[in-house]
């Protein structure tokens, strides 16, 4: 397909985020181009599986697992063959008292907000997840409605429901500039430069992911995002070890105090843990420098997996921002540009619902979900807005 010379709506990037809003928004009307440099799905919405859950501590964040959660299993009906969607739940562990009480706290706010989680003890905990060594534990909360989905299955899906509505979806085209004009009201978007020409358009979407911070400057905004790479494993188990193949499915796990996890997955065991020494940047090569952090850590929580061999590695960029959560919103320098990026590593759970919300933005209307804490302007130096506080980052 060739470069059209105007749209609506210009949405950078191809990933989860920017083809859930492109769906959404075609679904509204709206005429939208997306425009990604390499293929659908290549940037962090690779990873083989993606937790889905609405278990955390900020009512925003809650607010939009719950209706990620909802449209997942939309999406999953009305996919043939599904994306992968499986309800295994998520289990957080507390291992010290004052990790305890904030799983209590955010469990009651969750429930306040219609979820069924629970806090359950050290033993209950040990019978949902076998591999765990109960004695390590405080607490832990289970939150049923959780699971997990494949993005390469969601991002097919978006991709192709969002074209059938007559978006275009474009790949292997580069956004390398944003123009703007200021006719005296200050600056609103223009259109973009590509690699294959320019595009006019009314508003523009930065879905960028781990690459969101070079596509602001091309606009002359700050997007704080900042690449880190994480690394996850399979590791194959018998069929008669919990979360074996045949056996009933494991719960996606997490410690709080380390934020080591394992998953159950048709694939195996899913083991990962966030690595305090990776330093930033942009390299995806996979290797197994993470290791010892996980081996340390599992040898408290679940010693049996400590040196369990692995059987294939994979290596992905988180898109951090200094306080591990989302960048979504209209731009306050740039009419018409909306940021929805950040995620921190809960992009994959988010997208359906910031999809909503970036269609509602671009329609100039408030959004159902109240986004006004993800403000990508809370960081900035004049900004008095309070920085978000998340307990379920991992
Ligand atoms: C190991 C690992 C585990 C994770 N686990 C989970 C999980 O369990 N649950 C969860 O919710 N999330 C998880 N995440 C995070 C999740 O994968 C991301 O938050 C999500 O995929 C981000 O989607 P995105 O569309 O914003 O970005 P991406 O998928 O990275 O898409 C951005 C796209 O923009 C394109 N692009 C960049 N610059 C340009 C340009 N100038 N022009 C055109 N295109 C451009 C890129 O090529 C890329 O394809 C995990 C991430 C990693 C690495």
């Amino acid at each position: 397909m060739e470069l059209p010379s105007s749209a609506q709506v210009v949405v950078i990037g191809g990933g989860a985020l920017g083809l859930a809003a492109a769906d959404e928004m075609v679904r509204a009307g709206l005429d939208v181009l997306v425009l990604e440099r390499d293929q659908l799905g290549s940037g962090s919405s690779a990873k083989p599986f993606g937790g889905v859950r609405a278990t955390f501590s900020d009512p925003g964040n809650i607010a939009l697992g719950q209706r990620g959660l909802e449209k997942y299993a939309a999406l999953h009906e009305r996919t043939p063959g599904g994306i992968g969607l499986a309800r295994v739940g998520y289990l957080f562990c507390a291992r010290t008292e004052a990790e305890a009480l904030a799983l209590e706290v955010s469990t009651e706010l969750q429930r306040s907000m219609g979820s069924d989680a629970e806090v359950i003890s050290p033993r209950r905990a040990a019978e949902l997840n076998p591999y765990l060594d109960a004695s390590a534990l405080v607490a832990a909360s289970f939150s049923p409605q959780d699971g997990y989905a494949q993005p390469s299955l969601a991002v097919a899906a978006w991709a192709a429901s969002a074209r059938e509505l007559g978006a275009r979806v474009l790949e292997g085209v580069e956004v390398t500039g944003v123009e703007t004009t200021d006719d005296g009201d200050g600056r609103r978007v223009r259109a973009v430069t590509t690699t294959a020409g320019t595009v006019r358009c009314e508003h523009l979407v930065v879905a960028a992911g781990a690459w969101s911070r070079s596509v602001g400057q091309m606009a002359g905004i700050d997007v704080p995002v900042e690449p880190v790479r994480r690394q996850i494993a399979f590791a194959d188990v018998p069929a008669d070890a919990p979360g074996g193949p045949g056996q009933r499915p494991l719960p996606f796990t997490l410690d709080l105090s380390t934020t080591f996890y394992v998953h159950g997955s048709p694939d195996g065991l899913l083991l990962g843990i966030s690595d305090a020494a990776q330093v930033p940047g942009f390299g995806r090569d996979y290797d197994e420098s993470w290791l010892p952090a996980f081996d340390a850590a599992a040898a408290v929580v679940a010693p049996s997996l400590v040196g369990l061999p692995l059987r294939t590695g994979w290596a992905g960029l988180y898109e951090n921002t200094p306080d591990h959560n989302a960048l979504i919103g209209q731009s306050a320098h740039v009419a018409g540009l909306v940021v929805a990026t950040g995620f921190s590593g809960h992009g994959f759970l988010q997208a359906p619902a910031v999809g909503e919300v970036v269609r509602d933005l671009v329609l100039g209307r408030a959004p159902e979900v109240d986004v006004s804490g993800f403000s990508p302007e809370r960081f900035a130096p004049t900004s008095a807005a309070p920085l978000l506080r998340e307990v379920h980052i991992i």
